[in-house]
């Protein structure tokens, strides 16, 4: 069998690598139903065509249709050669592999990263065939295709060494790239566990999918970490896309502080998040072909919405935006120069090839820087901000200082006026006390005066009224005596009776004895009187010569007359020695009482006792007369005189 059209690659052991999309015929099938024969059918050998405009890559887009792909290799040697046939886009669904030799033989191989890993024949993260040809062999080969991802096939073939040598490269490159994601990774969720700042864990967890994005889009996550998850390697392409997405929005909006900045994008920055979560979820439940261009798309806004507001932070002057921009610009780049490449706009090399990973290494350092530059800035700010505590707190402790000092000055100054308020009053009161002692002195001193006047003047009036001789009352106080019994008796209608007694035969006594004895003889008879006249209110006084008076108020003439007697009695008998001799010594009396009325006179009643008295002279001597005044007879008179 032959196909004409098809040129034949003509194998040596020269070419190191030989890229076959300028070599290779495809065909479309959109049914979806032909069999490796039925492509080979002659009545089909105007459906292959050859892929235009190219530069090293064909890629169809998104498509249901299956693709075939032929080209023919000679082994024009006269050995045996081997060659590696390489199809680098890791995430096709569904490849099957058709060699069919020229001797009838024929090898196929089917896989994708919609079967098990180790179907594979080279643990390899691309599908890799070894082709074997022997002298002269020609070999046909049919690929066909069917992928939910883009329809993009590069088929490269290489020698053994080669292949080996470039495997060796991209994998140290590889091996870079994940081990700088790690280290930030780890780094950073140190950081973050250390520092408890929410940003560092979004941008580990933003590193982490982006990391594991890229190894399911190259293939190094289904090759090494699930090569039996089938379903989950397709999703996990969508699934960490998204988780980018959603972190780095949240990064985003933490960084730039979008909710302070920009307080009015609060609600539709937390949709942004709402959503990408949603997103996120979704991937886990809908087909890849679904979510793919849903991703991406939201991808795309997320992006530019993330450099957008980066940029205005730049250029607004926050220093941290600057580093989140380049970051982003990085990775930016990054993705166009693979958005270029996939659409062949720039030759596929090793840099192009990579340009993601470099961009995303770049922005994931940058991003770090950017991190630790907030840090600072904030560990800067926090510090200021401490300082200016630290200063507002000086202050503050000086300002109480100073009223604490002004309130001890204040409680001084009172403390003073108190003390000062307590020693007026001390003084207010001992000038009052000193005050108040004189005025006591005074009074006592006034008091003790009049006291000593007032025994003076009684001093005086008993002199007044004392006989120098006797000591009994005299004349004068018999005077007033008499007036104010008179008077008294006259109101009160009471009996007042009076006793006129005269010593008898005294001159001779003066003349037989001398007057210094007779003198003795009046204080003798003085005493005697004044021993018998018994009542309190009897008045005994001397009334002159050798005459003495006894007044009895409320007395009438019998008890006068009693007492009377009494006097007679007591002076005859007294033992009255003269020279050792007794002599006797003997009294006259007169009597006279009466009750007297307002028009009765004193003289009257001390003229009716003289008169009385005269009577007992006349009598003998020694006895008691008792006479009635002359007003009236109102008073029963005395019994006849007693006579001794
Ligand atoms: P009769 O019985 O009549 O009363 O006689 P008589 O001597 O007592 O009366 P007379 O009136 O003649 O004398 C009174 C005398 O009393 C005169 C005088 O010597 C004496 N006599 C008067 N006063 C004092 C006195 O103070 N001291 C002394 N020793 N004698 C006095
Ligand atoms: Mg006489
Ligand atoms: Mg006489």
């Amino acid at each position: 069998m032959t196909f004409a059209s098809v040129e034949t690659i003509a194998l040596d052991d020269n070419s190191d690598q030989l890229n076959l999309v300028h070599h290779v015929e495809y065909l479309v099938d959109t049914s979806g139903k032909l069999t490796v024969n039925d492509v080979q059918d002659s009545s089909r050998e105007g459906d292959w065509q050859r892929p235009v405009n190219i530069i090293d890559n064909v890629n169809f887009g998104y498509t249901s249709a299956n693709y075939w792909f032929r080209f023919r290799l000679h082994n024009n040697t006269g050995h045996t050669i081997s060659k590696q046939l390489e199809i680098g886009y890791p995430v096709l669904d569904y490849v099957d592999i058709y060699q069919q030799f020229s001797n009838g033989n024929s090898v196929n191989l089917s896989m994708g990263d919609k079967r098990p890993f180790h179907d594979r024949p080279v643990n390899h993260r691309n599908f890799i065939v070894p082709l074997k040809l022997h002298q002269q062999d020609v070999v046909d080969i049919y690929i066909r295709v069917h992928t939910t991802s883009s329809m993009q096939v590069p088929l490269m073939l290489w020698r053994d060494t080669t292949l080996l040598e470039v495997a060796q490269a991209e994998m140290l490159g590889l091996g870079i790239y994940y081990g700088t994601m790690v280290v930030m990774i780890l780094y950073n969720l140190f950081v973050f566990l250390s520092v408890r700042e929410a940003n560092y864990l979004y941008y580990v967890l933003y590193v982490a999918c982006m990391a594991l994005f890229l190894a399911s889009l190259n293939g190094v996550s289904y090759q090494y970490l699930w090569p039996n998850g089938i379903w989950w390697n397709d999703q996990s392409i969508v699934f960490f896309l998204a988780g980018v997405v959603l972190f780095a929005a949240l990064f985003t909006i933490n960084f730039l502080r979008i909710y302070e900045v920009f307080p009015r994008l609060r609600i539709p920055a937390t949709g942004v998040v709402i959503i990408s979560a949603i997103v996120m979820l979704a991937t886990l439940f809908l087909p890849y072909s679904t979510m793919i261009s849903v991703v991406i798309g939201w991808a795309v806004i997320g992006i530019s919405l993330a450099i957008t507001f980066g940029s205005y932070r730049w250029l607004s002057g926050d220093s941290s935006a600057k580093y989140y921009c380049i970051a982003w610009y990085a990775m930016l780049i990054g993705g166009v120069i693979l958005a270029l490449n996939k659409f062949d706009l720039v030759p596929r090399n090793f840099f192009t090839e990579n340009a993601t990973q470099l961009g995303s290494a770049l922005e994931v350092i940058l991003l770090s820087f950017a991190l630790a530059d907030r840090l600072n800035v904030e560990k800067r700010r926090r510090f200021e901000a401490q300082l200016h505590a630290l200063e507002h707190e000086r202050i503050a402790r000086l300002a109480q200082a100073e009223a604490l000092q002004q309130e001890k000055n204040a409680r001084l100054a009172q403390e003073k006026a108190l003390l000062h308020e307590r020693e007026a009053r001390n003084a207010q009161d001992k000038a009052l006390d000193i005050q108040m002692r004189a005025n006591e002195t005074l009074e006592y001193k006034v008091k003790e005066r009049t006291h000593e006047l007032e025994i003076a003047n009684k001093r005086l009036e008993e002199l007044t009224y004392t006989d120098g001789l006797t000591g009994i009352r005299n004349r004068r106080y018999l005077n007033r005596a008499l007036e104010r019994e008179f008077s008294r008796a006259k109101r009160e209608k009471l009996p007042l009776s009076l006793l006129l007694i005269d010593i008898d035969h005294f001159k001779q006594f003066n003349d037989k004895y001398g007057h210094l004895v007779g003198d003795d003889c009046l204080r003798t008879v003085a005493t005697t009187i004044e021993d018998s006249a018994l009542r309190e209110n009897d008045i005994v006084a001397r009334y002159g010569g050798e005459e003495f008076c006894v007044l009895l108020p409320n007395t009438d003439q019998p008890g006068a007359h009693q007492v009377a007697e009494l006097i007679r009695q007591r002076v005859h008998q007294a033992d009255f020695q003269v020279g050792g001799t007794a002599v006797t010594i003997t009294v006259s009396v007169g009597l006279t009482t009466c009750i007297p009325e307002r028009h009765h006179e004193i003289e009257q009643f001390v003229s009716a006792a003289d008169s009385a008295l005269y009577s007992s002279k006349r009598n003998g001597r020694n006895q008691v007369t008792a006479e009635l005044p002359s007003f009236g007879p109102n008073l029963q008179p005395a019994p006849g005189p007693a006579t001794s």
